[in-house]
């Protein structure tokens, strides 16, 4: 069964059945909606991220040959800072939110409570294995849900190491992993949840939805999609140039769900910014980059034969204007400039996710807008690199993705007062910060009337008059209400 290794139980419908039944007393006996319990599980995974960060590297340089600043910076650090502001922000979080009431329900008074869902399902993916495990699962602790977890087979020393810390660390009658591929989240899926958050690709995702409407479930899908950078000319070139590299080869060597996916520029400028990423490339991963120990690996080798599949389709090899170069042994591949490429190649259809950049070439740069939409679908990401304000306001205003950045890429990820995720193909719902806690609650409505003063106007028998004073009241109007009670 799946990738289990031998010996252990196999994991299938009926074990799924009894762990959510197991989780379903945790929740409804109350244990994970307490603040104590929640401060409790972010303490554990701080406790867990600090104390296991050289194991949590290694498995990362088994899975992808992460550069250690890569798994230091961009998962533990970043889910430390998740973590720290739950902690700090959770009482406040969970404060009933006070909400005005109209004359329409006069006399009343009204609030919003945060309620937990109850058990959540978080499957996650292998390019960020830590990061996106156990930031979902920081809003939805702080949310006050059970949880299980479902790591991404495709980085198993990640998947075998997440099982290990969650159960040593956090509460295992609310929180729990299972490790596993298609058998086990299919078992998983057929069971009802109260919210499934999955993070991957779109084919998957429609799997997901498809199983969670079932059970009328919500979903959070965390997609990805091809995210373009549009390059003006009149820039500061060799920042935009170190800016995109920063987003497309030093984020796991391009397999990220918001690293550039294409550029766009003007043919006069297409040169110069070729000739800058060759000289930024350079000093960056040296010479013969296949070398590099700045760089991820492919993750296995069907994305590293994927990859391939792309750069070497005739039309689109003649193409390439730097690197290029691979060793199937260690499934690298060096960064790789296209310069032209035809927009009906392979490589412009799908989504790259690894180390090759497209370059499209326009006349104006006007023209980006069109060729984002002729790409078809809502970008997870769009970058825009220019110092003009009449651009930057019709990128903004015009080009729809999940999030968009101006002069720099993948950089909004960090941001954790802005929402993350995607819209149309690249995804539905987001997280990050307070939004991660309200990915993971129901938003309560509760109105408060007292018994006194009970007016007859809706009740039968019904009467002209009443109708006007209720058409009146639920207009709103003032000036209506007086008329409708002076009979007028
Ligand atoms: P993956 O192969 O790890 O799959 C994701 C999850 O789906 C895994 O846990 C896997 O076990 C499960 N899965 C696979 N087949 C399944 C099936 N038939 N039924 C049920 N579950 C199944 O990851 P991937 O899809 O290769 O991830 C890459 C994609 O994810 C890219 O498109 C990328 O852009 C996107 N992504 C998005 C984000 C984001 O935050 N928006 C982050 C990372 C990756």
């Amino acid at each position: 069964m799946g990738s289990q290794p031998e010996g252990k139980a196999v994991f299938d419908s009926e074990s799924a059945k009894e762990m959510v039944k197991e989780l379903r007393a945790s929740f409804v006996a109350g244990k994970t909606k307490s603040y104590e319990w929640r401060v409790s599980q972010l303490i554990a995974m701080l406790k867990m991220l600090e104390e296991n960060e050289q194991p949590i590297v290694s498995a990362l340089r088994d899975d992808l040959s992460k550069p250690e600043l890569e798994s230091s910076i961009y998962e533990i650090g970043m889910l430390r800072n998740s973590c720290r502001l739950a902690l700090k922000e959770m009482k406040h979080w969970m404060k009933p939110e006070k909400a005005k009431t109209s004359l329409t329900t006069f006399p009343s008074s009204a609030e919003i409570l945060s309620e937990p869902l109850g058990v959540v399902l978080v499957i996650s993916a292998w390019n960020y294995p830590f990061l996106l495990s156990l930031d979902p699962i920081v809003g939805a602790i702080a949310a006050g849900n059970a949880i299980v977890l479902k790591p991404s087979e495709i980085a198993p020393a990640s998947s075998s190491l997440l099982a290990k810390l969650v159960a040593d660390y956090m509460d295992d009658s609310c929180i729990k992993v299972v490790e596993g591929a298609v058998p086990e989240t299919s078992a998983l899926l057929e069971q009802k949840w109260d919210k499934i958050f999955y993070t991957g690709n779109g084919r998957i995702a429609r799997i997901v939805m498809a199983a969670a409407a079932k059970h009328l479930t919500p979903v959070v899908l965390e997609l990805g999609g091809k995210s373009p950078v549009i390059v003006d000319s009149d820039i500061d070139l060799k920042v935009a140039t170190r800016r995109i590299i920063a987003g497309k080869w030093a984020c796991n060597n391009g397999q990220a769900c918001i690293s550039p996916d294409y550029i766009i520029t003007t043919k006069d400028n297409s040169m110069k910014l070729v000739d800058s990423f060759k000289c930024e490339l350079e000093q960056f991963y040296g010479k013969n980059p296949l070398d590099s120990k700045d760089l991820s690996c492919i993750v296995n080798s069907n994305h590293f034969d994927r990859l391939l599949k792309l750069l070497d389709e005739d039309k689109v090899s003649s193409k390439i204007v730097h690197g290029g170069e691979r060793d199937e042994t260690n499934l690298k591949i060096a960064p790789t400039i296209l310069l032209d490429v035809p927009k009906n190649s392979l490589i412009m259809k799908e989504e790259i996710f690894g180390p090759l950049l497209p370059i499209i070439v326009v006349d104006k740069v006007e023209e980006s807008f069109d060729v984002i939409k002729s790409c078809g679908g809502k970008p997870l990401a769009a970058y825009l690199f220019t110092n003009n304000k009449k651009l930057t306001g019709k990128f903004v205003a015009e080009v729809s993705a999940g999030g968009l950045v101006v002069n720099d890429t993948a950089v909004h990820l960090a941001e954790h007062n802005l929402p993350f995720g995607g819209v149309g193909d690249s995804g539905m719902g987001s997280y990050h910060g307070k939004f991660s806690f309200d990915a993971f609650s129901h938003k309560k409505a509760v109105l408060y009337r007292g018994l006194g003063g009970d007016a007859s106007l809706r009740y039968p028998p019904y009467t002209r008059g009443k109708l006007r004073l209720l058409q009146a009241l639920l207009s709103g109007s003032i000036l209506r209400i007086i008329r409708a009670l002076l009979g007028w």
